[in-house]
């Protein structure tokens, strides 16, 4: 079985690689060398935000590739000081240029802020619509979004959102908001895709890895893969980097997928923020 990322479709008639490599975390001075390697091994999708820190080394780490811009799929996402319309539109040209692009592939809010703001995501929505408009943001989307926030959307703006980026992984498989994503034709790309590790060692997790003979992180990457999630696991070590990429040269039957999605903790399981009360806003 050939390892190959399968492309996916997303709403607006743009595909996405459904794997890619992540970078929260990743500190700038380490993330050209990270990214570089990621693209050397295949990934072809990265992604980042502004509130990383990270986006200009993304980009000198995609031209340092040698690969064409149209080769790379790449993601940023609206920082959350900046929901205002206004404020949107310069930190989306900022963005732009710290990458040195002159489009992006997809472009997300963030955070919905709902107790900020007067509770208004809707107008920088409507930010993010007019740069899909003039062709800078190729797709747009949101993260960590609640099934209210997505109907609010719904409601009151013209775009459906390409994706909804939250956290999920075999703790929390945020069944709810990932259903009215399968529903409304808003793919679910899922954060944490193995909860920074934790997951890891689970005896059930450990068990299957043992099963088929792959590692813990690539057994719960592959389970990601046939509910349809976009993944796009963090790592600085060349090796775990590797491995992270080999995830569709083997597959889970039914009951390896079943006894993964048993592990289900709802909301006890999160390992991020709340998307309802979260209200961080950098200094
Ligand atoms: P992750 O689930 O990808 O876990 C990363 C951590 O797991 C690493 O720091 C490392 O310690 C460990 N790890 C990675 N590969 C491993 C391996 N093969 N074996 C053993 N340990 C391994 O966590 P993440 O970085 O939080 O999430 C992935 C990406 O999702 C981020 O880099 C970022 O792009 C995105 N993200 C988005 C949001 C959001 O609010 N939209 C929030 C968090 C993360």
């Amino acid at each position: 079985m050939a390892n190959t990322v399968p492309d996916i479709s997303l709403n607006d008639g743009n595909t996405i690689p459904q794997l890619g490599f992540g970078v929260y975390q990743i500190e700038p001075r380490d993330t050209a060398e990270a990214v570089g390697r990621a693209l050397e091994i295949g990934y072809r999708h990265i992604d980042t935000a502004e509130m990383y820190g990270n986006e200009a080394e993304v980009g000198e780490a995609v031209r340092a590739s040698g690969l064409d811009r149209g080769e790379v799929f790449v993601t940023s996402k609206l920082n959350n000081g900046f929901h205002r319309p206004q404020d949107a539109r310069r930190a989306f040209e900022s963005t732009l240029s710290a990458l040195k692009m002159d489009y992006i592939d997809l472009f997300l809010i963030h955070w919905p802020l709902p107790t900020r703001y007067d509770g208004d995501f809707v107008s920088t929505w409507k930010a993010l619509e007019e740069f899909q408009r003039d062709g800078r943001a190729r797709s747009i989307g949101v993260s960590n979004f609640q099934v209210p926030h997505l109907e609010r959307l719904a409601a009151e703006a013209d775009v459906v959102p390409a994706v909804n980026q939250i956290e999920v992984h075999p703790y929390l498989t945020n069944e709810q908001v990932r259903a009215y994503g399968a529903g409304h034709n808003i793919l679910t790309e899922a954060w944490s895709p193995i909860a920074q590790g934790r997951v890891l060692d689970d005896p059930t997790i450990v068990d299957v890895a043992a099963q088929v003979g792959r590692t813990p992180a690539q057994v719960v990457l592959r389970g990601h893969v046939p509910r349809g999630d976009i993944v796009f696991p963090k790592s600085t070590t060349p090796k775990r980097i590797e491995e992270n990429f080999r995830i569709f040269d083997f597959t889970l039957d039914d009951t390896a997928m079943e006894r993964i999605s048993g592990l289900d903790r709802g909301e006890a399981g999160r390992t991020g923020p709340n998307p309802d009360e979260f209200d961080y806003i950098p200094a």
